[in-house]
């Protein structure tokens, strides 16, 4: 743990210090004691509770454990780290990551989802009461997305091409053009000065870094 933990006064709970700020959360257990979840007890059960707690969580396995990622609630691979990381089915399952079923948890559209791939490729082939406000499947990502009528209006006035897949894996591809928060030595591609920058999904290894000074020289020279 890098941060500062504040122990509170007659309780295990306590709050963590990401930077110079105190974490807060709305419903984040602070300056109380005797409470579990948020919960109050009187001071013997909840000592009694705490032990009960930790002998379980230590049967488990679990105690002292970081979170385990089964706790994300939106599926790991939909994550920031999957976003800037990208990280291998092998690499999830060693993190204990469950895959996110598509199927469950979301609106049942029967069977009058359709796949991307029967979109048509022109945009004046298109059918609104075909295609627009109807589910379409992703079947790379195995979910449903669907086109609105402003959206359509958009891609049509700028004569955009129609999207096939899901949104989320145009924010994946469009996040991924940026760097991630992971810094990754390099040489300066004209100098060959060692600097650090950060790790970028798609371009790490392909791209030319410059260390500031040629940066500058560089755009000076244009
Ligand atoms: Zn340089």
């Amino acid at each position: 743990m890098n941060g500062l933990s504040i122990p509170m006064r007659r309780s295990e709970t306590y709050v963590e210090w990401g930077g110079r700020a105190p974490v807060r959360r709305k419903d984040a257990v602070l300056q109380r004691s005797l409470h579990i979840f948020n919960k109050p007890y009187a001071e013997e059960e909840y000592w009694k509770r705490v032990d009960e707690l930790k002998c379980a969580m230590l049967d488990r396995g679990e105690y002292g454990r970081f979170f385990p990622a089964d706790f994300s609630m939106v599926g790991y691979q939909y994550s920031m780290g999957e976003l800037y990381v990208g990280y291998a089915p092998s690499e999830l399952a060693l993190f204990g990551a469950p895959a996110f079923d598509p199927t469950k948890g979301n609106v049942n559209t029967g069977t009058e989802t359709f796949p991307s791939s029967e979109l048509p490729d022109h945009l004046n082939d298109l059918v609104a009461e075909q295609h627009v406000g109807r589910p379409i499947l992703d079947s790379a990502l195995g979910r449903s997305y669907t086109m609105t009528p402003s959206e359509l209006g958009f891609y049509q006035l700028h004569g955009l091409p129609l999207p096939r897949e899901h949104f989320l894996t145009r924010i994946t591809n469009l996040f991924r053009h940026a760097n991630g928060p992971i810094p990754e030595k390099v040489s300066c591609d004209k100098c060959d000065k060692q600097i650090v920058t950060w790790k970028n999904v798609i371009f790490s290894g392909k791209r030319r870094v410059l260390c500031r000074p040629c940066y500058l020289q560089f755009i000076e020279s244009r």
